[in-house]
Order: C-alpha cells, then sequence, then structure tokens
C-alpha cells in the first residue's frame, strides 16, 4: 500500500476544483475530467429494475443469494448479443460488480510473483491493482513501478508497441477503445497481441469496456474489433472483461462481466476458468439481482439495444464537437471516433500545466495525461461525458482561450 503513488489522479483533480471555486465563486465549471456517464438511463431498463425489485416485497417475486456467476438468462444473453459468432458460451460468462471489481479479482487469482504488462498511457487499475498485490517495486521519478513493462502507445506508433522491444509477461493488460487515448485497435494489431501472447505464453486480460463506442461505419477490413475473440486463436490466451457502465449508464447500478474461455489453461494445462470460478466463489458471491434485471433488459430486446445505442450516440456526438474544436484550433487531436474521449497534444508543455490553464481561463476541467502514467506527459484527455449543451458550451470557450 505504501509503494502507491499519493494523490491518486480524481482526488488530486477534486482538490483542484475546490480550490477554483474559492478562487472563482461565480465561474459555471463544465467538467469534462472524470470518465462517468450522464446521461439518464433509458426507462425500458430503470422499469425493469423497479419491477424486479418490488416483487422482491412478494412471496412469489423473493429471491435471496443467485447462482454466484450470474444468472443464466443474462449470461446467455451477453454470449450471444455481445459475441455473436465467437463462439463463446453462456458457461464461460462471469457476471460481475463491475469492470474495476473484476481486475482486482483476477489480479488476486494472478497473485503477488506474476510478470504483468499494461499500456503506456493505460487505465491506472491494472497497475493500483498490481502493487497492491506486490507485484512490484517502487515507483521511480516519472511514475513508473519498477518490474511492470510498459507499452508505449503514441501517435508515432500508431497507438500499438512495437512488440519486438517488449518482455515476456506473465500477464497483458489491453485496453481498446483505449482509455485514455481513445484510439480503437486494428484487427492487424490484435492479431499480432494474440501471437505474440501465443509464443510466449501469456495471458491477455482485455478490457471492452468501450465496445458499444466503436462505429459500425467502416466496412470490410476497416471496421475495428469490438472483441479481442473476434480474432483466431483468441480463445486460447485472452480474458475479456467489460461492463454496462459505460454504454448503459450503469457507473452508479454496477454491472459487468468477464468471460474466461474454457480453452485458456494454464502451463500444466489446468483451467484457469476454474480458479476464477472459485475467486468469484470465494470472494465476491454474485452481482445485485436488480442490476441484473437491468442488464437483461438492456441486451434481450432489440428496443433495449436500441434505447442504449441512442445514449452512446449522445456521447459520441459531443466526442465529434470536441475533436472538431481541437482540430479547427489547429491541434493534434485523437480519439473521438469510437470512443467517448478525447486526446489533446500540447507539445513541449507538462500535462498539469495544461490542465491548470485550461481550468483558469476556460473553467473546464480535463484530465492531465500523466495522470495515465508517463507516456500520457504533454496531452490532455477531454472527456465527452456531459449534457449536449455543456459539451458545446465548453467548445465555446475552448475555441475562444485557444484561439
Ligand atoms: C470505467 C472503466 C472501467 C470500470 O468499469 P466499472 O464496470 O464501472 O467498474 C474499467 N475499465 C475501463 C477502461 C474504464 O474506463
Amino acid at each position: 500500500m505504501e509503494k502507491l503513488k499519493k494523490g491518486y489522479l480524481f482526488p488530486e483533480i477534486s482538490i483542484r476544483h475546490e480550490a477554483h471555486l474559492k478562487k472563482y465563486p461565480d465561474a459555471k465549471v463544465i467538467s469534462l475530467g472524470i470518465g462517468d456517464t450522464t446521461e439518464p438511463i433509458p426507462s425500458i431498463i430503470t422499469s425493469a429494475m423497479a419491477e424486479y425489485a418490488i416483487a422482491l416485497s412478494t412471496p412469489e417475486g423473493y429471491e435471496g443469494y443467485g447462482p454466484e456467476q450470474g444468472q443464466k438468462s443474462l449470461r446467455k444473453v451477453i454470449s450471444e448479443k455481445i459475441y455473436p459468432n465467437m463462439g463463446i458460451k453462456e458457461s464461460e460468462v462471469f457476471i460481475s460488480d463491475g469492470a474495476q471489481c473484476d481486475i482486482a479479482r483476477l489480479q488476486m487469482l494472478f497473485g503477488s510473483d506474476v510478470t504483468i504488462a499494461v499500456q503506456d498511457p493505460t487505465f491506472p487499475g491494472y497497475v493500483d491493482n498490481g502493487v497492491i498485490m506486490g507485484q512490484t517495486g517502487k515507483a521511480d521519478e516519472s511514475g513508473k513501478y519498477a518490474g511492470i513493462a510498459y507499452m508505449r502507445c503514441a501517435p508515432e506508433n500508431s497507438f500499438f508497441p512495437d512488440l519486438s522491444s517488449v518482455p515476456r509477461t506473465d500477464v497483458i493488460f489491453f485496453c481498446s477503445p483505449n482509455n485514455p487515448t481513445g484510439h480503437v485497435a486494428s484487427h492487424a494489431q490484435l492479431r499480432e497481441l494474440v501471437d505474440f501472447a501465443r509464443r510466449n505464453g501469456s495471458i491477455i486480460v482485455f478490457d471492452s469496456a468501450y465496445a458499444w463506442y466503436v462505429s459500425e461505419e467502416e466496412e470490410g477490413s476497416n471496421k475495428k474489433p469490438r472483441s479481442i475473440y473476434e480474432v483466431p486463436g483468441a480463445r486460447e490466451v485472452a480474458i475479456e472483461i467489460s461492463s454496462f457502465s459505460k454504454f448503459a449508464g450503469f457507473t452508479g447500478v454496477r454491472l459487468g462481466w468477464a468471460v474466461v474461455p474454457d480453452e485458456l489453461r494454464y502451463a500444466d494445462g489446468s483451467p484457469v476458468a476454474r480458479d476464477f470460478d472459485r475467486v468469484v466463489c470465494t470472494c465476491f458471491n454474485g452481482a445485485s439481482s436488480v442490476a441484473q434485471a437491468g442488464g437483461l433488459a438492456c441486451l434481450s430486446s432489440e428496443q433495449g439495444r436500441d434505447a442504449v445505442r441512442r445514449v452512446v450516440d449522445v456521447y459520441k456526438q459531443n466526442a465529434r464537437l470536441l475533436v472538431d474544436t481541437f482540430a479547427d484550433l489547429g491541434k493534434e487531436v485523437y480519439g473521438g471516433a469510437h470512443s467517448p474521449y478525447v486526446w489533446v497534444r500540447f507539445p513541449g508543455r507538462k500535462s498539469w500545466d495544461v490542465f491548470a490553464e485550461i481550468l483558469d481561463k476556460t473553467h473546464v476541467i480535463t484530465v492531465p495525461g500523466t495522470g495515465f502514467g508517463p507516456g500520457g506527459e504533454g496531452f490532455i484527455r477531454v472527456s465527452a461525458f456531459n449534457s449536449r449543451d455543456r459539451v458545446v458550451e465548453a467548445a465555446a470557450r475552448l475555441k475562444k482561450f485557444l484561439a
């Protein structure tokens, strides 16, 4: 615990937000910072949860503990609707209370003796849970922990590491569409990653929390993968974690899942799924049944799926506006097309300085890129999670300030 870097990113941003409000008590601060959803949950989903909850007050509708791995109906609809033609079985889907929690449970399963690789920059959960488990040494000046392989992902390498320079590790955490860069890996890139893991006997933990943001407009070989299981051979090397948080607004409701395929084996041939099942039964006891009723309503009907797609479209339109705003200003801007995140470069500048200057001049909160690893220096992340009106207002302020 002592090795963890002190100021966790978002608490530090909150502190600066408060200080800003002291300095400018009348400022209308717009947050394009923390990746939390803002649009209401479609009522087809909340009414299913309400109905389920009210039935709990009746003798017929009452249910206690459910299966630790999740309700069969939800596991089935995920295997069919999220993984069509990918050969994922209902029994391979483990329902959870969110991807963050699955990261922690997977790190607990892997233990303290494994080596891990992460993208740099990256979502902080993989590294921080590894530090808590005792997988690493201390952090250096730049914030890199000893013992972790950092795979730099930048515009210069199409946000994909040169794998010939990446050392073998037991586990590789990989997030696509990526938080924070907004980059979605291509089929060719994921094929390279899967081949690399197969050669090295590594396990990939693929985080697809933003899969629903992948645009379907592109055709043929340009169409971007939404799941690692679109790549041949992935079943033998990859676990996929995902979540209802960012596509259905369940950040507060809490629901996610992990896929652990039967073919994923340790070096001695024993199945990883058996141990993961044991961890889930021992440390978790299953996701809230009310949340699972909501998840089922999201996925089991065309109306449910359309309703969440419309919400995702709101954020994607916001993202497009932010991309256009920075592009019009002549900034180097990435992401936003298959992601709610826009990644903007400020060459030669420190991320925290850019964050502070934007906040001071526009009252808009962003996130400094270094919060996601040393590879984020010189960038800021701008989130599209806010109402259309506020994003329009923020874009106008940014235009004025940066012009
Ligand atoms: C938000 C986020 C999560 C956390 O999801 P929960 O299901 O809410 O725990 C996981 N991974 C990434 C990359 C995220 O951005």
